[in-house]
């Protein structure tokens, strides 16, 4: 059992059980025991491994399409630069090299990284010291600025409930008490929920449906800015238009484990509800462009072109490294398919590149 097992399984005898969120809060950012708080997750070496650490590639694309919708915009200065949920920095200072070239865009520049750990805070102070940044603990530290924003694996990192259906009415999927003082699964007693009305229709009796309870918010101060100040919020990540059915999962040593087994040792995500952010933005007065596959939107964006140049100059090993992450980050049977991006712009500005319908 792991120290938060044991914290997790007191409470509960204490107060009963506690909702999916409230156990991805605890096992992701607990102070002492949460996943991200330790620091150690990524890589190669670490549980999973994301776009921005699979090839520079990536972060360059992405410094490329803020930097032209920058542009597009009229050249806004000064603008907020940010990025909420910046791992390792790897993404940060890929886009910062790659925008060097772009006249005015760094001098304009002011970085924001919003980071819940701080020990990954740490890791970004060292890997960006060069770039002038400042840090935050939370996306409500945005200033009224124009803002260019990329936001890779934050959203799904964020705490989800999941009601199954029963009949008309919902039953929360809760974590309890399991066998020798350990955690298992339950439901709720059968309620109705407003929120999940619009559900009935498309969920079979015994379907689930996730709410992801923090989103609304933080699209909300994002794209408040934008729709006020200008600029773009580029959303990556892994996910759909609509939550259907359980996407709770548990990563831990590049492979799929329980996700009760060892709180606070293991990566918890679920997908990404694309159509909740975009309905978010709307209210808060941006425009939600259309949802694009990673794959399609790096082509656009020139990855070929770049994965060639890239190419040319490397040989061996690290030539057949760099064309299976060429593939890994493009092609539909690896992450081309599964991952999605959503632009946030305001209304009255061009598209941003790559992102036609
Ligand atoms: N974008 C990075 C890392 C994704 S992992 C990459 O592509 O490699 C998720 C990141 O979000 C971690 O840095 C984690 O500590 C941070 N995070 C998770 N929940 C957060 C929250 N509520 N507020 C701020 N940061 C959070």
């Amino acid at each position: 059992m792991t120290p938060l097992a044991r914290l997790l399984a007191a409470r509960i005898a204490a107060t009963g059980p506690i909702s999916l969120a409230d156990y991805m809060a605890d096992c992701l950012l607990h102070p002492e025991h949460g996943y991200y708080t330790g620091g150690q997750v990524f890589g190669a070496a670490g549980d999973f491994i994301t776009a921005p650490e699979i090839s520079q590639m990536f972060g360059e694309l992405v410094g490329l399409a803020l930097a032209q919708a920058w542009i597009d915009q009229g050249r806004p200065a000064p603008f907020c630069l940010a990025e909420p949920g910046p791992g390792r920095g790897t993404l940060m200072a890929d886009l910062w090299r790659a925008t060097a070239r772009v006249p005015g865009f760094h001098a304009a520049a002011r970085p924001l990284l919003i980071e819940a750990s701080p020990a990954l805070r740490q890791l970004q102070q060292q890997r960006l010291s060069g770039i002038g940044a400042r840090w935050a603990e939370s996306l409500a530290a945005l200033p009224d600025q124009p803002l260019f924003l990329i936001a890779n694996e934050f959203f799904d990192a964020l705490p989800i409930r999941q009601f199954r259906r029963d009949g008309t009415a919902w039953r929360e999927v809760m974590v309890g008490a399991g066998p020798n003082g350990g955690l298992a699964l339950g439901l709720s007693a059968p309620a109705p929920l407003a929120a999940l009305d619009a559900r009935l229709a498309d969920t079979p009796p015994g379907g689930v449906v996730e709410l992801c309870p923090a989103l609304p918010a933080l699209v909300a101060e994002i794209a408040g800015r934008i729709a006020a100040h200008g600029g773009l919020a580029l959303i990556v990540d892994y996910g759909d238009w609509r939550a259907r059915g359980d996407t709770f999962q548990a990563v831990q040593a590049h492979r799929p484990c329980d996700p009760l087994a060892e709180p606070g040792r293991a990566d918890l995500t679920a997908h990404v509800d694309f159509e909740a952010i975009a309905r978010a933005a709307t209210a808060a007065g941006a425009r939600a462009g259309a949802m694009i596959p990673q794959g399609v939107w790096l082509g656009r964006l020139g990855i070929a072109e770049r994965a060639a140049r890239l190419d040319a100059g490397l040989s061996g090993a690290q030539q057949q490294t760099h064309r299976a992450a060429f593939r890994r980050l493009t092609d539909p049977a690896e992450m081309g398919s599964l991952f999605k991006v959503l632009a946030l712009t305001p209304h009255d500005a061009p598209l941003p590149p790559g992102c036609d319908p």
